[in-house]
């Protein structure tokens, strides 16, 4: 799938399959307890269909599909979803879960799913063990597995120890996905390692996939957007698989183009006007950030179109470059964070005219990075969705 006729291809061939999905498992019952929590929460039905159309066209889906998604939150069993933590700082939930208010992407998900979360659950010690072995064997086969954090695996994994057994998060992750349907990677420690994975990695810790050699989709980004980690999910209920993705297994609709393509401060880089130092005039007026070190040109998310906390502000809104946080080994490939990258191989424009080669990036080189720009700025992309369950990869 190289454009948005071909995406659109796909998933009309895949709507006939959504409705008898849907209509399956559909409860009225089910729908009006959503729309009373919608109430509660302070959002109309008209806002509600409002967030459907929103989704539908941040995750790339022809219009057909709003009524769909909308009718998604009334389905009648929950999608079990087992969360673990492993080796991270909680950012990635705090940053799900604590918005000013419970947004409705907080409450579909809160509606759709979590079986187990490590972090929500009331209970703790043995008791949660526990609840987690029944959780597995009640929903074998059927469960999402999310996995917040990266996994030390060197010398067996006793860097991370979890639980009153002090069970290994390396053997955790194992005996957990084993009986997942899907595997998610929330955030970039899960996805590629993080900061755990930062050189010298003394823990030797990985991302999922690497980690366990099974079939991931990266949901990276510190944090991720909930909008991104909510379509995905969405995505996985709605056709039973999982969203076409780039070839670092990021969803495609999320993921697909750059921060700077997007970025509010864009004329600014076009026109040559950039902050050249923290306060100054051009500061002042939101000019372009490139020169005080943003990796916008060279990172793929959405942060720009769709921001966070429900909307108000992002990074770059807020008067600091993008730092490539979604990209696999950014803390050793963006840093310094506050200077241009001299390997990027950009052109700035010098004051007049427009971008001459932001985009011919491809030349950047540092490591799984430059893969995927050049990837995506030659746009040869991409792989298929997925109905599969997780399995062990052929790499
Ligand atoms: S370099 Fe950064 S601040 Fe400037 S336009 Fe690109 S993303 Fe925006
Ligand atoms: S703007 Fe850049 S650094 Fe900030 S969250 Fe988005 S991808 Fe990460």
């Amino acid at each position: 799938m190289k454009n948005t006729k071909e995406l659109y291809e796909y998933y009309y061939s895949l709507l006939s399959g959504v409705d008898e999905r849907i209509n399956k498992l559909y409860s009225k019952e089910k729908e009006e307890h959503f729309h009373r929590r919608l109430e509660e929460n302070g959002f109309s039905r008209r806002d509600f269909l409002k967030w459907a159309s929103f989704m539908t066209a941040a995750m790339m889906l022809p219009p057909v599909f709003e009524s769909r998604i909308a009718k998604a939150a009334a389905i009648k069993e929950r999608t079990p979803v087992i969360w673990l933590h492993l080796a991270e700082c909680t950012g990635c939930t705090e940053s799900f879960l604590r918005t000013r208010a419970p947004d409705i992407a907080t409450l579909i998900f809160d509606e759709i799913s979590l079986t187990y979360h490590d972090t929500l659950m009331m209970a703790s010690g043995k008791r949660v063990e526990e609840h987690l072995e029944k959780a597995i064997e009640r929903y074998s086969g059927r469960y999402i597995c999310v996995i917040e954090g990266a996994i030390p695996t060197k010398d067996g994994g006793i860097y991370l120890r979890v639980g009153p057994d002090g069970e290994t998060g390396y053997h955790r992750a194992k005996r957990v996905t084993e009986h997942a349907k899907y595997v998610l990677a929330f955030g970039t420690c899960a996805s590629f390692g993080g900061v755990q994975a930062a050189h010298p990695n003394p823990t030797g810790a990985k991302g999922v996939r690497k980690a366990l050699g099974i079939e991931v989709v990266n949901v990276p980004g510190c944090p991720p957007n909930s909008v991104n980690m909510v379509g995905t999910m969405l995505h996985i209920l709605l056709f039973d698989r999982t969203p076409p993705t780039d070839l670092l297994y990021r969803p495609l609709w999320a993921y697909g183009s750059r921060i700077h393509d997007y970025c509010e401060r864009r004329a600014h880089f076009d026109a040559g006007e950039f902050v050249e130092e923290w306060g100054d005039e051009g500061a002042k007026k939101g000019w372009c950030l490139y020169k005080m070190g943003c990796k916008g040109p060279l990172t793929y998310n959405d942060c720009s179109r769709y921001r966070f906390n429900q909307g108000i502000n992002w990074p770059v809104g807020a008067g600091h470059g993008c730092i490539g946080c979604s990209e696999p080994g950014f803390w050793d490939t963006m840093a310094p964070f506050e200077e241009p990258n001299d390997k990027a191989g950009i052109r700035i424009p010098g004051g007049k005219g427009v971008e001459a080669t932001a985009d011919e990036i491809g030349t950047f080189v540092a490591g799984a990075t430059a893969a995927a720009i050049a990837i995506h700025a030659t746009g040869s992309i991409i792989r298929g969705s997925t109905g599969k369950s997780s399995k062990k990869e052929k790499e």
